[in-house]
């Protein structure tokens, strides 16, 4: 069984899936195994109270699935875990609406909790923890047409869930029915502590170490299409080797306790920790200032994380790397790694751009022709007169007329702008490439 969760991706997937079910479902089983005397409440009413010990417990269980954890990430990849971790609070969040919707038609007399001024407390944790969650759903759900800005939205999203999760504890203790017996404390102490020392350790630990090995900045790059190339030195330590095509969390100029993090895919060789590049598009708050970092300025790197890399695909026989813009930066380093390693298989890049003005590491690229087995189709939306290359939109009939016929032989990595990936992915899939040989890297996380 080790061996197994060891090697096998698929096996580690299915293990972090039952450790979920298991914790999400443990209040249960608890509840179940050590009932409280029979009182005759009725069905519905200890169906609704069941309801809100699971949607409890799947909102403590979020401080997990977001903090990072390395063997968890490396199992599922970042977008499958934030995906999941939207879906799964929207169940927690119905399940939490639902528990007192039921007691309210079942027993109409409760509607009275709902004043909170009169209500007893453990009523008032449940409304205001319930309003907490409310607003935090609808500012994650709206958030950019509510045009709040992100790192307003990060840390109102941090305190909202803490004091949803906290207040709900506090509202099942304050009943006290269920959590009278010694198991029943223990238990809930025990999800109560765990979520506690996530938080502790998401907000106090990881910076704290990250503060023990700080990097600065040794090169600022300009590149094309406003773009510029960050080159990061590890000071006093090795730094870390990483997979081509990973991203790590950067904080730059200011204490990692500020929690003001920004994702950047490395686009160097990942055998080279003792300086890691990372080529970023001036695009908004941050990102714009990029051009401006003086050299020798602090940075604080939280990473590698991600599974978009060639490397997890040894066995591949090639590689159909499909870049839009910037997202050809994981391309990049998958590239210049493969050369390192002298790896022979044939890789093809499909990179789509607006002109070739803009077309970041343009002349990087043609430089490394020479040393792999590397073919390059350049898609120029804006194309000059004189351009005789591809033009317009990455689609089935221009895939088609460069993608190998043995589809499922090579890998495919799409990273792009959210419309063109969502194009590209359908055109593999008309084009029968196998689902499993499609990678994707998101740069939208939220
Ligand atoms: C895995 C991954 C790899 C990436 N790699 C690259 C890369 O190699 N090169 C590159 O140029 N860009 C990359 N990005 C995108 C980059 O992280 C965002 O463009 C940048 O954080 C925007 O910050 P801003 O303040 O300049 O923009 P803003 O205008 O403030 O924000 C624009 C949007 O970017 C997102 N964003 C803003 N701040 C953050 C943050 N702290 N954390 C996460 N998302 C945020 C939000 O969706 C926001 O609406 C990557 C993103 C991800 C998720």
């Amino acid at each position: 069984m080790q061996r197994l969760l060891i090697k096998s991706p698929v096996a580690v997937a299915a293990f972090w899936i039952a450790v979920y079910l298991a914790i999400a479902l443990l209040p249960l089983f608890v509840l179940l195994l050590y009932p409280p005397a029979l009182t005759g409440r009725g069905f519905w009413t200890e169906f609704s109270v069941a309801l809100g010990f699971v949607g409890l417990a799947m909102l403590a269980l979020q401080f997990a699935i977001t903090a990072r954890i390395n063997r968890i990430e490396a199992s599922y990849g970042v977008d499958i875990i934030l995906q999941f971790h939207r879906y799964i609070s929207l169940v927690a969040f119905a399940l939490i609406l639902i528990h007192p919707l039921i007691l309210f038609i079942n027993q109409p007399e409760t509607l009275k909790l709902l004043n909170i001024f009169e209500a007893p407390w453990r009523a008032k944790f449940a409304v205001i923890g319930t309003l907490a969650l409310i607003i935090l759903v609808v500012t994650s759900i709206w958030r950019q047409r509510l045009n709040i800005p992100y790192e307003l939205w990060r840390t109102s999203h941090g305190i909202l869930a803490v004091v949803a999760v906290t207040l709900g504890l506090a509202h099942g203790l304050g009943v006290s029915y269920y959590l009278g017996l010694f198991w029943k404390h223990l238990l809930w102490s025990a999800i109560a502590l765990s979520a506690l020392w996530l938080l502790i350790y998401v907000r106090l630990v990881k910076p704290w170490i990250m503060t023990k090995r700080p990097y600065f900045v040794e090169e600022v790059i300009p590149q094309r299409g406003n773009v510029w190339t960050l080159a990061i030195r590890p000071k006093g330590h090795k730094g870390f080797r990483f997979q081509p095509g990973q991203f790590a969390w950067i904080t730059l100029d200011i204490s990692p306790f500020r929690m003001r993090e920004h994702p950047f895919s490395m686009s160097s060789s990942g055998d080279h920790p003792e300086r890691l590049e990372f080529t970023i598009k001036a695009l908004g708050d941050f990102t714009q200032t990029i051009k401006d970092i003086k050299l020798g300025t602090k940075a604080y790197l939280d990473g590698p994380y991600g599974v978009f890399t060639s490397d997890r695909y040894w066995d591949a026989a090639g590689f159909v790397l499909i870049a839009g813009g910037i997202g050809i930066t994981p391309m990049m380093s998958m590239l210049v790694t493969a050369i390192e390693r002298r790896d022979d298989r044939p890789y093809l890049l499909i990179y789509a751009n607006k002109s070739w003005e803009d077309m970041t590491f343009r002349e990087e690229l043609d430089g490394l022709i020479d040393s792999i087995d590397l073919m390059i189709i350049y898609v120029l939306r804006q194309p000059s007169e004189d351009w005789t290359g591809e033009t317009g939109y990455v689609d089935k009939a221009l895939l088609q007329k460069y993608i190998p016929i043995h589809r499922g032989s090579r890998q495919y990595f799409v990273c792009a702008a959210p419309v063109m990936m969502e194009q590209v992915e359908e055109a593999l899939h008309d084009l029968e490439v196998p689902i499993t040989n499609i990678q994707m890297e998101h740069f939208n996380l939220v």
